[in-house]
């Protein structure tokens, strides 16, 4: 998904909240849009000002909060105490692995791992599918 379909999607998504496209959300939008690395709200924020971006970390909180919600990005709990996000680019799909001492993350792709767990799930006939699974370590730094 590029800006471009994400800003559409987004928008369709505030219209049915009765919420209005603003200039910070779309700041906002293009920012987590242009990151390459898994960012907290704190990390953009701080990206943000140092590019001379006047916002509020509240607003970038929230903004990603409901950029989550209308599903243009993705979220991932690397057990910092805090969420990350990702936009989803047209990478192919991968975990990570996160090391439990400095935090470094690292992205790894697992042979048949959506296919097996569909296949597996496939028996309880549930459907959409989704999964969270948590892979972390100790680095090669931190060793
Ligand atoms: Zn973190
Ligand atoms: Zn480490
Ligand atoms: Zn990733």
């Amino acid at each position: 998904m590029n800006s471009e379909n994400a800003i559409k999607i987004y928008k369709d998504f505030l219209k049915s909240k009765g919420l209005l496209y603003t200039q910070p959300r779309e700041i906002v939008l293009k920012e987590a849009f242009s990151a390459n690395w898994h960012f907290s709200a704190d990390e953009l924020t701080s990206q943000m000002h140092k590019n001379g971006i006047n916002i509020s970390r509240a607003t970038v909180y929230r903004t990603l909060a409901s950029m989550k919600e209308a599903g243009i990005l993705n979220s991932v709990d690397f057990g910092h105490g805090h969420i990350h996000y990702e936009a989803p680019k047209t990478k192919k799909h991968h975990e990570h692995i996160s090391c439990e001492k400095c935090g470094t993350v690292c992205e790894i792709e697992v042979e048949n791992l959506t296919k097996t767990i569909n296949s597996a799930a496939a028996k309880t006939r549930f459907k959409n599918i989704k999964y969270n699974i948590r892979i972390s370590g100790i680095c090669e730094k931190c060793t």
